[in-house]
């Protein structure tokens, strides 16, 4: 099979040619569709998170087919679609795992980082984090959902059901996915994007927000939440500054840059920082299923496997509009 491969934080991503992968026990073999670009790839691929597999294949937001099946592996059928998520194993005995945080398991494994990924035309995965994929999305609409979406929904719930303001820094992937998500259960959306980005904030009143601006700026109203999808750390404080009193401010990202010091003042009045880190299955589950009730459409930028490095170059630079996927 063909991959586009990572041997060395910092280099571009190498296309090689390897042997297919053989499913063991309680594993799959998926021939891939589609895998959508995320932020976190990049942020693999830059070095930015520490100790990945080496060589690795990136990529968590897989489509693709059965092709083969491990012993053992009873509940899907060749041929069926179903998607590999970020979350690839779990120890399924820490405390975090026995009390339904799977999420933040001790010793997990990362499709993509820790497990061989998607930037491939075929890969293994263990069937118990795959999920079947039904409904009339093409492959590659239904790729960003799968973390880029799902990211949004766990940051959401965080913003509690009574929150309906949100503000949204950073209008990308995961924003666009949310705002649809956001609608539908009557919030109001505040887009935030890197000052002056026209195209961004343009993209942001056609999937629905009701205002824009850029991330400097001061929102015309308080905001009851803020989710921030963009790395960096100053927006923070900012953002902080933007929710009211018991407001909540969410760090949906893996990864970000510092945070700059800030008055104790904007934390006063028990507003509330927190991250989300990764995601459960049930988040999964749960999500899927509203988001075909929604009719949450994706917009993406297909890129051929071997284009793979343009693609993270478009991210990376704030180029794209929406997600970009990979087709092998
Ligand atoms: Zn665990
Ligand atoms: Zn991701």
């Amino acid at each position: 099979m063909k991959a586009m491969v990572l041997e060395q934080p910092g280099v571009p991503l190498q296309l090689l040619e390897m042997p297919d992968p053989i499913p063991g026990e309680g594993e799959v073999l998926v021939r891939i569709s589609a895998c959508g670009v995320c932020r976190t790839d990049l942020h693999i691929v830059d070095g930015d998170l520490p100790e990945p597999k080496l060589p690795i294949i990136p990529g968590h937001e897989i489509v693709g087919t059965v092709s083969g099946l491990g012993a053992g592996v009873d509940h899907f059928k060749m041929g069926e679609r179903i998607g590999i998520p970020w979350l690839g194993r779990t120890c399924g005995c820490c405390p975090y795992c026995k009390s339904g945080a799977e999420n933040l398991c001790d010793e997990p494994g990362f499709t993509g980082y820790q497990i061989d990924g998607g930037y491939a035309e075929m890969t293994i995965a263990d069937a118990r984090f795959c999920f079947p994929i039904s409904g009339d999305y093409s492959d590659s609409e239904i790729a960003p959902l799968l973390c880029a979406g799902l990211i949004g929904y766990r940051s959401l719930s965080m913003a509690g059901n009574n929150s309906v303001r949100i503000g949204i820094y950073g209008f990308g992937a995961a924003a666009h996915i949310l705002t649809q998500l956001a609608r539908y259960q009557d919030r109001e959306v505040y887009a935030f994007t890197r000052p002056g980005d026209r195209a961004a904030q343009e993209f942001a009143l056609e999937m629905g927000a009701i205002w824009v601006g850029d991330s400097d700026q001061v929102p015309p109203d308080e905001l009851d939440a803020a989710i921030i999808f963009a790395p960096v750390g100053s927006l923070i404080p900012a953002a902080l500054r933007a929710v009211r009193k018991g407001g909540v401010v969410i760090c949906g990202g893996i990864h970000m840059s510092d945070i700059p010091s800030f008055p104790y003042k904007i934390l006063w009045g028990e507003r509330i920082l927190r991250s989300v880190a990764n995601l459960t299955r049930q988040d999964a589950k749960d999500f899927l299923e509203l988001a075909s009730k929604v009719h949450i459409r994706t917009r993406i930028t297909e890129f051929a496997l071997e284009d793979a490095n343009l693609a993270l170059a478009a991210l990376r630079a704030g180029k794209l509009t929406g997600a970009a996927v990979l087709i092998p």
